[in-house]
């Protein structure tokens, strides 16, 4: 029977997988990753089929053999490297379906390997052009899973699907042009058949959008532009653009002409909430950095967008920045969850959003309506709080950047000192939300920055920021700290500081863990509740990915990424030089609990 030990259905297979091929049985092949195992996928313990362990983003496993009493036995199972000269960021997610896992790397890489024994299955090198212009390194977030496909965005702004069995490309599309500045990071997710992807740009004055794709072909759906002025689309049968209505009203919140390159990036993906049937990206900045060129809130930029997914249009919208002068992409994960509201006991549907600005929001996902806003880091001076009636922030006039048409020789504004940097107080790397304790555990730096504006005039594919800046530590002996954020209080429930920067994901289970990993190397495993430091694991290399977990044959296992880069050694100024010593690397690690 040859090939025989390469059929997808095997013996041993977890409850969800079970349901899965039974699914599938009737057909002449497994179909592999269903809509149906997406949504579920937080609850079925024996795969992770999304970016997110499920599509609200939660990251959180009721996996609990790998507990508080038992993580002290933790240990490695195999490790594989990513190989050759190809290094710098790994800030990718794995995914693991049918006991196997895919995996991105730096440079547009993507490997398959046996999820138990790290045995290469295949691996795909996407052929790079010159001039590709990805502006905090070459990294990438992750694949999604659909049907026998395995798609993933490459940082020449390209889709590509492989067989996930043999690594063959089954389709590839061009997003958009690589010369203007486009590229894509983030993990794709799949919503009911479509792939929903973002574009990474916002430094370029690209137009950011959301766009949906037929996922098994790759043809286009919709497309949903972020920047207030451009028109949406949807597609035919024959592939034809119908327009879809326009984003917003032109020039209503960007008097004349910069929203055509008004940035609004989607370069950290998007999560999909079923209860509600919306998709929620975050957007980044508006482009370019030099706020007094662009008057107006600038919509969509800096905010949290609520998506329908038939249609592609904005249901609701929050800008957690309006009228932005930091660099504070507002493209942090919003991740679904429920809490009860302490006044009236009703249970409240709900989203988080750690935002790079320093402040974190609760906004009801159903409308988009502000419930709360308070700071996750110990220093914000760009705005004095958010105002919960109005939703907006109440803004420090005094600590915008300058104009520089009004300093001294109309090329430098004057220099202000802002907290957090644009680097934020939170970036990529995704927090997580565990409902047995209610709370987040949210990835936070403390650090500012010197930042003033310049003079600048869009050119395409040339960096648009008409702004100068030095991102400066807050204090001597911590800039990263992990945090323990109670949504409904308020309340920073416990943290625990780091040295370097952290940049890397969470993850929380039901045995009581949160794990998560620091640039010096080190996956670590602490108590959910206290904070406390239970295990950890050095990994040759700085962490800056999401730990993942998963079940196979009765055991539970723990992956990550391990690489240091990303945007702190290249934007990170006296940061970057004071986490200089830290080595690269680039490779996978798979722990399980050692039986004595
Ligand atoms: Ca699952
Ligand atoms: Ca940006």
């Amino acid at each position: 029977m040859k090939g025989s030990s390469k059929l997808p259905v095997r013996r041993g297979l977890a409850i969800g997988l079970i349901a899965a091929s039974v699914m599938a049985m009737g057909s002449v092949q497994a179909k592999g990753v269903t809509d149906a195992d997406i949504l579920k996928d937080a609850s079925t313990p024996g795969d992770v089929v999304s970016f997110g362990m499920g599509t609200q983003g939660q990251r959180f496993s009721s996996l609990k053999a790998i507990n508080a009493q038992t993580v002290k036995n933790l240990v490695p199972v195999w490790s594989m490297s990513f190989g050759g000269e190809k290094q710098r960021g790994q800030e990718s997610q794995p995914v693991v379906a049918d006991g196997k896992m895919y995996v991105t790397a730096s440079y547009s890489r993507l490997y398959a390997l046996d999820a138990k024994t790290g045995k290469k299955l295949w691996k795909y090198e996407h052929r790079l052009p010159e001039g590709i212009m990805p502006c905090c390194d070459v990294i990438n977030r992750g694949a999604a899973l659909y049907g026998d496909l395995v798609i993933f965005g490459t940082l020449d702004a390209q889709l590509v699907a492989l067989n996930k069995d043999t690594g063959k490309v089954v389709w590839k599309e061009k997003v958009d042009d690589y010369h203007a500045g486009y590229s894509m990071s983030a993990a794709p997710i799949i919503v009911k058949g479509m792939v929903i992807s973002g574009v990474s740009g916002g430094e370029f004055g690209v137009e950011g959008r959301l766009e949906a794709r037929d996922a098994l072909t790759g043809k286009m759906k919709w497309i949903r532009p972020t920047v207030e002025g451009h028109m949406g689309y949807a597609f035919d049968a024959d592939g034809n653009k119908v327009e879809n209505g326009i984003s917003g009203t032109t020039n209503a919140t960007w008097p004349g002409d910069l929203w055509k390159t008004g940035g609004a990036a989607t370069w950290n993906g998007a999560t999909y909430d079923p209860d509600t049937n919306l998709i929620f990206a975050g957007t980044g900045n508006p482009a370019p950095w030099n706020s007094h060129l662009r008057p107006g809130d600038n919509l969509y930029s800096s905010s949290t967008l609520a998506i329908n997914p038939e249609t592609g249009k904005i249901v609701w919208h929050y800008q957690n920045t309006p009228h932005d002068g930091w660099d504070f992409d507002g493209v942090n994960e919003f991740v679904s969850f429920d809490y009860k509201d302490p006044a009236t006991g009703k249970v409240v549907k709900a989203g988080g959003k750690a935002d790079r600005n320093g402040f974190f929001f609760v906004n009801d996902r159903t409308n988009g309506k502000l419930l709360n806003a308070f700071p996750f880091v110990s220093k914000i001076t760009w705005a004095k709080g958010i105002d919960l009636t109005t939703g907006r922030p109440i803004y420090d006039d005094a600590n915008r950047p300058g104009d520089p048409s009004k300093g001294a020789d109309g090329k430098k504004g004057e220099v202000v000192f802002a907290a957090p940097s644009f680097l934020g107080g939170k970036n990529q790397m995704q927090m997580a939300y565990n409902p047995q304790t209610g709370y987040f555990y949210v990835p936070s730096n403390e650090w500012g920055m010197d930042i003033w504006n310049e003079p600048v005039s869009y050119k395409k594919g040339a960096a648009y920021l008409g702004a100068g800046f030095t991102i400066k530590a807050l204090y001597d002996d911590y800039i990263g700290v992990m945090r323990a954020v109670d949504p409904v209080t308020g309340k920073i429930v416990w943290e625990n500081k780091n040295y370097a920067p952290l940049w890397g994901g969470v993850l929380t289970t039901a045995g009581g863990l949160t794990f998560y990993g620091t640039p010096e190397g080190y996956l670590k495993a602490v108590d959910a509740k206290t904070g406390k430091d239970l295990w950890s694991f050095q990994t040759g290399s700085g962490v800056v990915a999401p730990p993942i977990t998963w079940e196979e044959g009765g055991e539970q296992y723990v992956a990550v990424v391990s690489g240091w880069g990303g945007a702190v050694p290249l934007w990170g100024g006296d940061v970057a030089r004071r986490v200089n010593y830290l080595e690269q690397g680039g490779s996978v690690w798979v722990f399980k609990l050692h039986k004595s």
